[in-house]
């Protein structure tokens, strides 16, 4: 029951994405196409919020990460070296009767696991490899000779580069590289909305780090990430941590801690820290005979850096920014939902309304929206109640509307509506962008 009660708010908050025009699903009129989303007009501000929130944190408020931005494609030989071509799989079972595809760690956590969770028929396959990795071919000659893949994280990007970021930036180790951009996995059992899909963003950063020092710099990065999820204004009680125990834990991985959210089908990853030793460079200088090594004044030695790895996922991160903000508020009218997003990254600062289409408070409504919106995102809406304008707005996320009225014309003043106390407060209309810039940040 409870469980069922939990799927509904996900069915809610699908279907509030689908009319606000957050996200859609791909190719729609032609029936969609499983597991791919599209984002709209608010999701793609969003979107665009959360990735301007990560780099921000970490690469342009700092001196000491770059930012890289590869190719989505790279030489084959990357994946050989990464081990993607060889170990990047999932075990897969099929069910005989029904054709369903399960992964094996799925059913292992159920209470029969002989019996397909579709059909009921006790008719599945022994577990089988599959790759994750989608394979795709360069030039008009479909051979194997010209395999390419579509890369499954961007981290390798990173790696490849390790030489040329150092030498054109000149920094010094301890150093990171960042990089947001579009990885691909063929999941077996995409779902949950875009919780777990084959194309999603990654934000990544790799930091170079001596081999001594790696504890040190692990709890940091811990710390940092956390931070994060708490400035994007995420319930913290619906955050954890947790260790890769010795059984999940990757076998070039010295530490590695997620971090989870509550979501309304369980708590699920959301981003991972990891300390990958030595690991990724050696074997990239092995591959290639490139000095990977590194020279410390400091330390006085030559070395191979240790890497300590955050690695999150943008669609994820939208997600929970999504589900922790939505809330069903009766008392605000019959099944009224307010998205209550921090003004950070909220798509729509501010809408402007003139109370009534008359007495010149259109003209002073238009005035005031074309100057905010020189420095913010900002909605202008005259159509409809104003109860209605601010059920819209509720629905959107946006935290503030600015209400032209009766009273503004006298005194040069505005109401400024808090979305989530439903407050109106007086100010003066030359203080409004002020307010704005204060709350937004
Ligand atoms: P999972 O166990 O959920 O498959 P993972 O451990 O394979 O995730 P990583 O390889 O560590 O994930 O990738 C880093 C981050 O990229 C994840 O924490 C997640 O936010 C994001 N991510 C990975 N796979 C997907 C996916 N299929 N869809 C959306 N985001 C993903």
């Amino acid at each position: 029951m409870a469980k069922n009660k939990k799927n509904d708010k996900m069915d809610r908050l699908v279907s509030l994405c689908k009319r606000r025009g957050y996200i859609f699903q791909s190719s729609e009129i032609y029936g969609g196409l499983n597991s791919c989303w599209d984002y709209g007009p608010l999701g793609a501000e969003l979107k665009r919020n959360i990735k301007t929130s990560w780099w921000e944190a970490m690469t342009a408020r700092r001196d000491d990460i770059e930012g890289l931005d590869a190719a989505i494609l790279m030489h084959p030989a990357v994946w050989k070296t990464s081990g993607h071509i060889d170990e990047f799989t999932d075990p897969l079972v099929d069910c005989k009767t029904c054709q369903a595809r399960f992964r094996a760690e799925d059913l292992a956590e159920n209470k029969n696991p002989e019996q397909c969770p579709a059909c009921g028929n006790k008719t599945l396959t022994e577990a089988r490899q599959f790759n994750l990795m989608f394979k795709t071919f360069m030039g008009p000659v479909a051979d194997d000779s010209a395999a390419v893949y579509l890369r499954p994280e961007t981290a390798q990007g990173i790696y490849v580069n390790f030489l040329n970021v150092k030498n054109a930036s000149r920094q010094k180790i301890p150093f990171g590289i960042a990089q947001i951009g579009k990885a691909f996995r063929n999941e077996i059992t995409p779902g949950n909305f875009i919780f777990r899909t084959r194309e999603f963003e990654q934000m990544e950063m790799q930091y170079f780090i001596h081999p001594s020092e790696d504890e040190k710099w692990f709890e940091y990065w811990k710390e940092q990430r956390w931070n994060w999820y708490m400035e994007l204004g995420i319930n913290k009680d619906k955050l954890r941590w947790h260790e890769h125990g010795p059984d999940d834990l990757a076998h070039y991985a010295k530490a590695a801690y997620d971090i989870e959210y509550e979501f309304p089908f369980g708590w699920k990853e959301l981003e991972g820290v990891h300390n990958r030793t030595d690991f990724d460079l050696s074997r990239h200088q092995e591959a290639t005979g490139k000095d990977m090594g590194y020279i410390d004044e400091r330390f006085k030695e030559k070395f191979m850096p240790y890497i300590i790895e955050t690695s999150a996922g943008c669609d994820r991160t939208l997600l929970t920014v999504l589900v922790d903000a939505y809330v069903e508020d009766d008392s605000r009218g019959d099944k009224s939902t307010v998205l209550k997003l921090s003004p950070k990254v909220a798509p729509i600062k501010a809408a402007v309304f003139p109370l009534v289409k008359k007495d010149g408070m259109p003209e002073i409504a238009e005035k005031l929206y074309h100057d905010l919106k020189k420095r913010f995102k900002v909605f202008y809406d005259a159509g409809g109640s104003v109860g209605r304008r601010y059920a819209r707005m509720d629905e959107a996320g946006t935290p503030f509307c600015i209400t032209i009225d009766g009273q503004t014309k006298d005194d040069d003043t505005v109401t400024i509506r808090d979305r989530d106390s439903m407050e109106q407060t007086r100010h003066k209309l030359a203080e409004v962008a002020d307010f704005l810039a204060e709350k937004v940040g």
